[in-house]
């Protein structure tokens, strides 16, 4: 950065220091080296940023675009940094522009069930708020304080009844590398009483979302709210092997009863009883786990409807031969479905966990299954206490669409053999998922774009042109998606 040193001072710096006050931009090492690495750092080499900057509102941040845009200077927004795939990492350097203390919601619309939000705005804060007034935004697993903000902007998985849809964003306010602002859905146009998701022509919401930080800063979004379910159940059944488990799946959402079905091994569920400090009881409650567990969240407005449902899904997993009732993850399990907010600390035991996120058919479950389990053993990994396997069907209107994670629970990356273990195995199963057949990832992230766009074709061509069109000088999180 010695191009921005004019007489012995730092113009970047001093212009930050400008816009946001002295106490809020920092280029010391000691206030960078937070930001140089996160929990993906095998995969996303750490890199310190060049420099730090609190936003307090969009004059500032806009204001921090244009000046990195005339520097050239790398951009990279952060919401939470809660982020497990590297993607705030700075990888070429460059400003780190923290938007945590833009965290206000700024509009419950109780009549239009909408809520428009700043970048910081936290899964539980929103969740919190929302429950006050009756109403239930989109949650997910993510940890209660990530921002729930970035976790819409990247799409995440949502639990949520599946007649709700997975898309939650009606519009976005984005300010571009060029410093000029747009608005996207209804929101754009001058007038309109919005919010509403379309305002004619192509759908601009979907071109920022799915993205990490690469065509903008987002600064506000306003996002689909939804009926508080006041009452709510869990059915779970355990199984000895993944197929019957598929079929109760299956058969569950074409029911239609359900709010999330999730499908899961005991060694994802050992995750959870982490807090269990007590190493006797922890055993004891290992040893009842199944070896997969449907679990099911129902919830309804209306109780007696809410109880009907419930029936429907007990009966579908009596269908079923060889399951058996499971009422031990109930309390956990049915609040981190309705209100979102995951228990991480199993998760996160070892300090690593490492997890493939994409979308298959349903009917493919047993052979990713397998897939996961056998390629973690050729790595030397042992398949049945480090290697994990989930399966959340999403919407029974698309068929088999249905969400998997396969997850490696026990790496030390810090010891260099099971780091270079850990990236090994990863390159194998990204080729491997791809030749079996996957619809796609879950997001976009540095260990899998690399080798898919290999197989993207002119589509991939198509999005660098893209990109080249808004971001000309590649300033906006370089390296994260296809720069
Ligand atoms: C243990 C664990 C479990 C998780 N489980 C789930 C789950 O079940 N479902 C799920 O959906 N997610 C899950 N997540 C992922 C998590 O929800 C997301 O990482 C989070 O919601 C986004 O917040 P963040 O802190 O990652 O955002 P950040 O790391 O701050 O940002 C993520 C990306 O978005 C960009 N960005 C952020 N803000 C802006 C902005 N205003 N404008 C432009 N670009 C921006 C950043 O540059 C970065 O590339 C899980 C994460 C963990 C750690």
């Amino acid at each position: 950065m010695a191009e921005n040193i004019v007489s012995g001072e730092d113009v970047i710096l001093r212009t930050l220091e400008q816009i946001v006050g002295p106490s809020n931009a920092t280029c010391k090492l000691p206030d960078l080296v937070a930001y140089e690495k996160d929990q993906n750092w095998p995969f996303v080499n750490p890199h310190l940023p060049d420099y730090v900057v609190k936003a307090y509102n969009k004059k500032q941040v806009r204001e921090i675009v244009r000046l990195a845009s005339r520097t050239k200077t790398p951009l990279i927004a952060l919401a939470s940094g809660i982020n497990v795939r590297g993607l705030c990492i700075p990888s070429q350097g460059g400003i780190i522009l923290d938007m945590r203390d833009m965290n206000k919601i700024l509009d419950i619309n109780l009549e239009m069930m909408t809520a428009t939000i700043q970048p910081g705005v936290s899964s539980a804060q929103f969740s919190a708020a929302c429950r006050k007034l009756g109403v239930r935004p989109a949650v997910t697993s993510a940890p209660d304080t990530a921002s729930i903000f970035a976790n819409y902007m990247l799409i995440g998985l949502y639990h949520t009844s599946s007649s709700d849809g997975n898309l939650h964003v009606l519009s976005m306010e984005i300010i571009l590398p060029s410093g000029e602002i747009i608005k996207t859905g209804s929101s754009g146009l001058i007038g309109s009483p919005g919010p509403h998701a379309r305002a004619g022509g192509p759908d601009l919401t979907g071109l920022f979302t799915g993205q990490p930080g690469a065509f903008g800063v987002a600064t506000e979004m306003t996002v689909k709210l939804y009926p508080l379910e006041k009452f709510n159940a869990m059915v779970a059944y355990g199984f000895e092997e993944w197929g019957p488990a598929v079929e109760v799946g299956q058969k569950l959402m074409d029911a239609r009863v359900a709010l999330e079905v999730d499908i899961i091994d005991d060694n994802l569920m050992r995750t959870f009883l982490a807090p269990i400090a007590d190493l006797k009881m922890r055993e004891q409650v290992e040893k009842l786990l199944p070896r997969v567990l449907v679990m099911t969240a129902i919830g309804d407005t209306v109780k007696e409807r809410m109880k009907i449902n419930k029936k429907i899904a007990e009966d579908v997993c009596k269908e079923v031969e060889g399951g058996t009732k499971f009422a031990a993850m109930s309390a956990g399990g049915l609040s981190e479905l309705t209100t979102g907010g995951r228990i991480t600390v199993g998760m996160l035991e070892r300090g690593y966990y490492h997890c493939f996120a994409f979308y298959g058919p349903l009917n493919m479950t047993v052979e990713y299954a397998d897939l996961f389990y056998n390629t973690a053993e050729e790595h030397g990994f042992n398949a049945r206490l480090d290697s994990s396997c989930l399966a959340i069907p999403q919407a029974p209107w698309n068929g088999q669409q249905t969400y998997f994670e396969g997850e490696v629970l026990t790496v030390d990356p810090t010891i260099d053999e099971e780091r270079e273990r850990i990236l090994e195995y990863s390159e194998d199963v990204v080729y491997k998922l791809l030749d079996l057949g996957i619809y796609g990832w879950f997001r976009p992230y540095a260990e899998t774009m690399d080798l898919t766009l290999e197989r993207w074709g002119t589509t991939g061509e198509f999005m660098k042109r893209i990109k080249q069109l808004i971001d000309p000088d590649h300033i906006m999180n370089p390296g994260k998606f296809i720069f």
